[in-house]
């Protein structure tokens, strides 16, 4: 079972993550945690070109490229880590996939949404996730929580239109496809996001 967690800036992605693969474990199942970007060595070292801020007057990377350097980290990742999780039977819960490349450098960066989508289904030979669930939060609420964190320096380096741009492609997706994906409002106590995760996923896996 390959359960994906997505959504923007500060919307408790990773909260969740761990709240579900806790749950699972209580139950008895082989949990594998895992995110993109950085998963793995060689993802780590993809992530620092991605998102360490470049020194003033260094190159900073251009779109096509970056999608490419997501691509490849996706790549690494299904095929060194989710794969073979997955075949030995683990619940594998990631924090970011696909979806993330088609609204960032998709709607985010402007580059053609299909090209994107045909890159990551290449990188990750289609596999899908049997669930996403989506926490849906305004950027503006979610860059305030983000930057708390200490991200602020590089989340202010976009645009709030950027940020709504990759908030209306993940809704999108999620709308065109909804038996896979669960939609949450991000707002709501965690308690309650993290029972509503529960009982979706429960009803994916066998007793
Ligand atoms: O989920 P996490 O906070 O680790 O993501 C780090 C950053 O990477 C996010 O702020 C997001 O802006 C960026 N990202 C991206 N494209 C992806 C995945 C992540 O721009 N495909």
């Amino acid at each position: 079972l390959f359960i994906v967690f997505e959504g923007g800036e500060g919307a408790g992605k990773s909260t969740q993550v761990g709240l579900l693969a806790e749950a699972l474990r209580r139950i008895g199942r082989d949990v594998v945690v895992t995110h993109e970007p950085g998963a793995t060595p060689i993802g780590v070292r993809i992530r620092g070109l991605v998102l360490d801020r470049p020194a003033d007057g260094a190159e900073a990377v251009t779109p096509r490229a970056e999608a490419l350097l997501y691509a490849a980290d996706r790549a690494h990742h299904v095929a060194s880590v989710v794969r073979p999780a997955l075949s030995r039977g683990a619940v594998v819960i990631s924090d970011r996939y696909v979806d993330s490349s088609l609204a960032y450098q998709g709607a985010g960066r402007t580059l053609p949404v299909d090209e994107v989508s045909w890159l990551s289904k290449w990188a990750t030979g289609g596999l899908k996730p049997d669930l996403v669930v989506l926490l849906d939060l305004d950027p503006s609420a979610g860059l305030a929580r983000a930057g708390r964190r200490g991200d602020a320096d590089r989340l202010e380096s976009e645009s709030l239109a950027f940020h709504e741009r990759v908030r209306y492609a993940f809704l999108d997706l999620a709308s065109a496809d909804p038996s896979r994906y669960l939609v949450l409002d991000a707002t709501n106590p965690i308690d309650a996001l993290a029972a509503g995760i529960l009982q979706r996923v429960r009803h994916l896996i066998p007793e």
